[in-house]
């Protein structure tokens, strides 16, 4: 089997290509730089792998050539944009997010027949409400949708922004699918936010990638007096664990045609801190002591119903405190 991986380079990417390559898959995967490509290259120089460049995913003909690679069976769509250091969210968000998801369905359509599924990666973002944020009995599920379209991404609120890339991308891959009936079937992979351990090259640790933030901040002594708040969306997911999810959602026939809510269940920062405390007493200096206050669940935290992806892709999911440390073994091998 043949797997098309877009932006290899990623937080999420980097671990779906290491189980790809575990589990012995011939591999394409794109990046945006030489300069990433032959550090992928370097890093698995016995896999059956080639890195292409494919500098900027919002043009219409981006991926016209690569889907062209013969003997192609399946394409995992990962590269969005996923950080808030833009300044235009048209043409450096929206742009890259949901153009990048229609022309990869339609170059597949045209030159790639051989493809039988395609994976999209697109998040719990996609599925929240402002309102359900707040609705103390609302269970989210796959059946929940964000309401907000195209124009509220335009307002400059930057969270709105990321969410409405995101929605509006992965109602455009289902439209696609449903209108034009290519010779692939869809899977859609929703995840809340995505902890645990870097494997990609970081040039720094200031280049962690946007759920990650908060464990730099925690190992650089950020939170010792005091917890950073639990705003947000206290819902998450271990990589290792959204990884798996892209891979069964193709190797199994199953997982056609439907979206997966891929998390683990509720945290605040309150038990992260407390999972680093008890792991890592040689970190005394720079994590908060068990009085510091903060970082406590918020009164409100959305409710979930993950069965589907427990089922259908038999994930065991991985829990918080083994995430936290194996994340935090990491950002200490890179230099924390
Ligand atoms: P990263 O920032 O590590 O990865 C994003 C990937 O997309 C990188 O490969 C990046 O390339 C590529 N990319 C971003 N913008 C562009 C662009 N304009 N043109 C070409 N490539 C681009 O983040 P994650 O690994 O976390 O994100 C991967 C996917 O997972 C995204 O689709 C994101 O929306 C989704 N997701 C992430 C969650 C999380 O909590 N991490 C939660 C839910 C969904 P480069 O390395 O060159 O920057």
């Amino acid at each position: 089997t043949k797997v098309l991986l877009t932006g290899g380079s990623g937080f999420i990417a980097a671990h779906i290509l290491e189980l790809l390559v575990q589990r012995g898959y011939e591999i394409v995967t794109t990046v945006r730089s030489e300069d990433k490509a032959s550090q992928i290259r370097e890093a698995h120089p016995h896999a059956k792998l080639s890195v292409v460049i494919v500098p900027d995913i919002a043009q219409p003909d981006a991926f016209d050539e690569v889907v062209k690679t013969p003997g192609l069976d399946v394409v995992l769509h990962t590269a969005s944009p996923f950080h808030f250091n833009w300044s235009d969210a048209k043409t450096e968000l929206l742009e890259p997010a949901i153009t990048g998801t229609t022309s990869i369905l339609k170059a597949i359509k045209k030159s790639a027949p051989g493809v039988k599924r395609v994976v999209v990666t697109s998040s719990f973002v996609s599925m929240l409400s402002v309102e359900g944020l707040q609705d103390p009995n609302k269970v989210y599920s796959e059946s929940d949708w964000n309401p907000n379209t195209y124009e509220d991404g335009l307002t400059g609120n930057k969270v709105a922004a990321y969410r409405v890339s995101k929605t509006v991308a992965e109602q455009s891959a289902w439209k696609f699918v449903a209108e034009e009936k290519p010779n692939f079937d869809l899977v859609t992979i929703c995840p809340p936010l995505v902890f645990g351990p870097t494997v990609h090259h970081l040039s720094s640790l200031s280049a962690i990638n946007t759920s990650n933030e908060r464990f730099v901040d925690l190992v650089q002594g950020k939170w010792k007096n005091e917890i950073l708040p639990s705003i947000g969306v206290n819902l998450w997911v271990d990589v290792r664990d959204v990884a798996l999810a892209h891979v069964a959602a193709f190797e199994k026939p199953d997982a056609g045609g439907k979206r997966f809510f891929c998390t683990a269940g509720k945290f605040c920062n309150r038990e992260i801190a407390a999972a680093a405390r008890k792991n890592f007493p040689e970190l005394k200096d720079k994590l908060p002591s068990e009085e510091v206050m903060g970082g406590d669940y918020p009164a409100v935290v959305p409710g979930y119903d993950n069965s589907r992806a427990t089922g259908v892709l038999g994930i065991d999911w991985i829990d918080l405190e083994k995430s936290t440390v194996d994340n935090i073994k990491s950002l200490l091998a890179i230099g924390a």
